[in-house]
């Protein structure tokens, strides 16, 4: 197996290995870690449909981890997917309205988030003692919701670790905000900031960058790593469900005959992924698994009225200066989807000069522009958006017409899906990326079904509503806070966050 060697998308000079980039999360000059060459899978659909969750993970992620040894790899999967999850199959394909609902909430705490982040921590400690790091390691992270209590759940009281979240304090539905303050564990900071998502990722952004900062962290034995979906070890995690739901649809011939998803699709017949996008990281990870060969062709990109990445792909300019929208969806509220770099990179023709052109281009004035030659290379990728009545609606379409229930995120994914179809009229078989569990944005989903005769119950009513409505159990991460206490309430402005992060290090 040749190796894979990971460099800057803003400086082709700087090189690292697999480990070195999963340890350092972002490099040295700002940019992003990108592989020199987007691997092929090596084992064939058929034999990986005959696979469990694990050995397609195994399979996926030796391509990119390349100095991971066979054993490193696999006892890091090993401790990710175990009973943390609630379904040993860990990603279950549903189908319902003519497509596939890939759920990827079946983790600690039930959004997507988890997939790669129950993974991240146990790649993190290997790749730190693979390099010799003697250092703590602290994780800063800067969360629209998910990320936030995913991460503090994957990296509580994991040795040699501390954990510092950051988020909008009124940016967050109330279960997303207790999710997080009441996170146990000795190494787990929470701190709400006055200030949108943005903000809190530009503020830790800054931190990563600042150099000063980094030097007065090493005299104490910290060095930061980051937890953000820019991290490409939470990235490669990601890829491996696009590969293991094509397989299940694909099916291997030996599976229950009342299995109604395998035998969907014949051999490397094409189907079409639908992803609510906001940071660009989970569509992302679809794209390189469509590169990889995986037989995917559109790459549909769902966004919510934050549609900063429809107007990009309809028009080929980004542009981030206009009014930030709290939605139903706020894990989707993002103007600067910091993965996309990853994809102009590429489209530049790997050329990282001109890439660092354009960011810099966007934190100067907020915008770029690509060339038509770039916007050509884009044609896998289909943009749309859902307004927040057209989510609501299609949630209640669902619910009504087949009893499914599916939250405000998935339903920008499913809105958009139905968009894309009339438009163009292609009915490949579809899997639509379900990002989160309906139980993490209760009240949203509940309005959305019956406004006037939900109103006026409490979070914790609405819950267990749903769960008779819906016919599904109330999930384990939203019993436990219920009357979990309340352990976090350190909030600050957005130009304290440094300090913020010295006072909890005592720096
Ligand atoms: C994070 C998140 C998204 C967006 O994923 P990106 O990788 O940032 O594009 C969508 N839905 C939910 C529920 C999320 O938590």
């Amino acid at each position: 197996m040749s190796e894979i060697i990971y460099s800057s998308t803003r400086n082709a000079e700087e090189k690292v290995t697999p480990s070195m980039a999963i340890l350092k999360g972002l490099a040295d000059d700002g940019g992003l870690y990108v592989p020199n060459r987007i691997p092929q899978l090596d084992v064939s659909l058929k034999d990986l449909a005959a696979m469990d969750y694990k050995q397609v993970a195994y399979e996926v992620m030796k391509l990119f981890l390349t100095d991971f040894t066979e054993e490193e790899l696999k006892d890091c999967i090993n401790k990710a997917y175990d009973s943390k999850f609630d379904t040993d199959v860990i990603a279950p394909l549903v189908k319902a309205d003519g497509a596939y609902f890939l759920e990827l909430f079946h983790g600690a705490t039930i959004a997507f988030k988890d997939m790669a982040l129950s993974i991240l921590p146990h790649l993190l400690i290997t790749s730190a003692r693979k390099n010799n790091v003697k250092n703590d390691i602290v994780i800063l992270t800067a969360t629209s919701g998910d990320t936030g209590k995913a991460a503090l759940a994957g990296f509580a009281d994991v040795k040699g670790t501390k954990i510092i979240v950051f988020y909008p304090k009124n940016g967050v539905s109330p279960i997303q905000e207790k999710q997080m303050i009441t996170q146990r564990g000795d190494n787990t900071y929470v701190v709400g900031i006055h200030g949108n998502f943005d903000d809190a990722q530009t503020g830790v952004k800054n931190m990563f960058n600042d150099k000063e900062l980094e030097e007065e962290l090493a005299a104490k034995g910290y060095q930061f790593s980051s937890a953000n979906s820019i991290n490409i070890g939470r990235l490669v995690p990601q890829i491996v469900y696009y590969v293991y739901a094509y397989t299940r649809l694909l099916g291997n011939g030996n599976e229950d005959k009342d299995d109604e998803i395998a035998g969907e699709i014949t051999d490397s017949e094409k189907i079409n992924v639908v992803v609510p996008t906001g940071n660009f990281g989970n569509i992302l990870a679809a794209f390189y698994a469509k590169n990889m060969g995986l037989p995917i062709d559109k790459l549909i990109c769902a966004s919510n009225e934050n549609k900063v990445l429809y107007d990009f792909f309809s028009t080929g300019t980004y542009d981030r200066n206009r009014e930030f929208k709290l939605t139903s969806s706020p894990s989707m509220d993002i103007l600067i989807s910091s993965n996309l770099e990853r994809l102009i990179y590429l489209i530049a023709g790997n050329d990282a000069a001109a890439n660092a052109t354009y960011m810099k281009s966007l934190s100067d004035s907020g915008k770029y522009e690509i060339t038509a030659d770039m916007k050509a290379q884009l044609e896998a990728f289909y943009g749309n958006f859902a307004s927040e009545s057209e989510t609501a609606s299609t949630i209640k379409r669902i619910y009504d017409n087949t009893g499914y229930i599916i939250d405000t995120h998935t339903s920008v994914a499913a809105s958009v899906y139905k968009k894309y179809v009339s438009e163009t009229g292609d009915d490949k078989k579809t899997v639509i990326a379900s990002t989160a569990s309906p139980f993490k944005f209760t009240r949203s989903v509940m309005d959305a079904i019956d406004k006037d005769k939900y109103d006026q119950m409490s979070d914790f009513e609405l819950v267990d509503e749903l769960s008779r409505i819906g016919n599904v159990a109330v999930p384990a991460a939203i019993e436990d806070i219920r009357t979990a206490p309340v352990l976090h309430d350190r909030v600050c402005d957005k130009t304290e966050m440094k300090a913020m992060v010295k006072g909890i290090l005592g720096v």
